[in-house]
């Protein structure tokens, strides 16, 4: 690999690519976009190009440094990211960071640490990232990877040069899943269509019932009445084997898709509203079902839902209670795509 494999980030290929060549690159940077996109892959490339044996702006792939970052055995590249089974970067993980950042790099000039969801950083972590992004030595590069910047404090953030990356198109995520994941070619061009650009949600799926319970959903949802509040979220929790998830984690997991597939579905309701000829729905197989649903809501109306469900994501990582969470959200999607409707329909 190295970043002719990377797809999508043509613009932060570029940019890196300057700053190596230049010798510009900054002591701490935040690369920030939804999850399965290739960040970490990115990172890890772009330690390859920093490191590689042979001056130039990408990694030969072939000499010793970059085959040992491939293998994950470079003494000047340190990978942090959350312990299994565990929701926080603990303060130890910071601390061995820091001490891996006070001794000089033993084969390059720089040394870099890549901190992994570092989204999960609890106050205690954050502190400890401040003082080394305050003072880090000469030598370091620090890469922080995150999917919201919201979820970083300023302080942090201010120190960092910020890197957007992009969702991947449906046609990278599909070549994607028949070329590295073998999958048929239909089967991956449907995945890539709910896949919202992401690689790792497409190859989720591609292993569960995903399919299936996105099929459920839209259908019912389309259906949905203002009096089907509490029944309908109970449903959602078992047409989805919510309730059948043990681990906490798992069951997180799986209302987060479950919330990203109804943000979907009131962004196709938008999309539809454009009226343009070619529209790129996720639900595409519903096209015409949409299309005259949307003519009953307002953009206004779409808009209020779809942040409704946004900070629905926001609470769910930040521990609410998964039953409370659902329920509160389809009581006031429910309000707004019916009430709201009513009233202003009215006036
Ligand atoms: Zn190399």
């Amino acid at each position: 690999m190295s970043f002719k494999n990377i797809s999508c980030q043509d613009r932060v290929i570029n940019l890196f690519q300057k700053a190596i060549i230049h010798d510009h690159l900054a002591h701490a940077y935040i690369f920030v976009g939804q999850e399965g996109i290739g960040k970490t892959l990115f990172s890890k490339e772009l330690a390859k190009a920093i490191f590689c044996q042979h001056p130039g702006a990408d990694a030969c792939d072939t000499c010793s440094h970059c085959q040992r970052i491939a293998n994950d055995h470079f003494p000047d590249l340190l990978f942090i990211l959350p312990e299994e089974n565990s929701r926080a970067i603990k303060i130890e993980q910071l601390r061995y960071l820091q001490e891996f950042l006070n001794v000089k790099p033993l084969e390059s000039k720089y040394k870099i640490a890549i901190i992994q969801s570092a989204d999960k950083m609890n106050e205690e972590s954050s502190n400890c990232l401040l003082k080394t992004l305050e003072e880090p030595p000469s030598y370091a590069i620090i890469v922080l990877i995150i999917t919201s910047l919201e979820s970083v404090r300023e302080t942090v953030r201010s120190r960092c040069q910020i890197i957007r990356f992009s969702p991947l198109s449906v046609t990278a995520v599909k070549d994607i899943l028949v070329n590295r994941f073998q999958l048929d070619t239909k089967q991956a061009e449907r995945l890539a269509c709910i896949s919202n650009g992401s690689i790792e949600r497409a190859a989720l799926l591609s292993g569960t019932r995903a399919l299936e319970n996105k099929n459920w959903l839209v259908d019912r949802i389309l259906t949905l009445e203002m009096n089907d509040n509490l029944s309908f979220s109970k449903e959602l929790l078992n047409e989805w084997h919510i309730q059948d998830l043990e681990v906490l984690e798992e069951k997180r997991s799986q209302v987060k898709e479950l919330i990203i597939s109804f943000l979907l579905y009131y962004r196709d309701l938008l999309v539809c509203k454009t009226g343009e000829n070619d529209l790129p729905l996720h639900y595409r197989d519903w096209k015409e079902a949409l299309l005259s649903k949307s003519t009953s809501l307002s953009d206004d109306v779409l808009f209020r839902i779809i942040n409704v469900i946004k900070t629905s994501l926001e609470h769910l990582d930040r521990n609410a209670n998964i039953t409370l969470l659902l329920e509160n959200m389809i009581t006031k999607i429910l309000y707004l795509q019916f009430a709201r409707g009513i009233t202003q329909s009215i006036f």
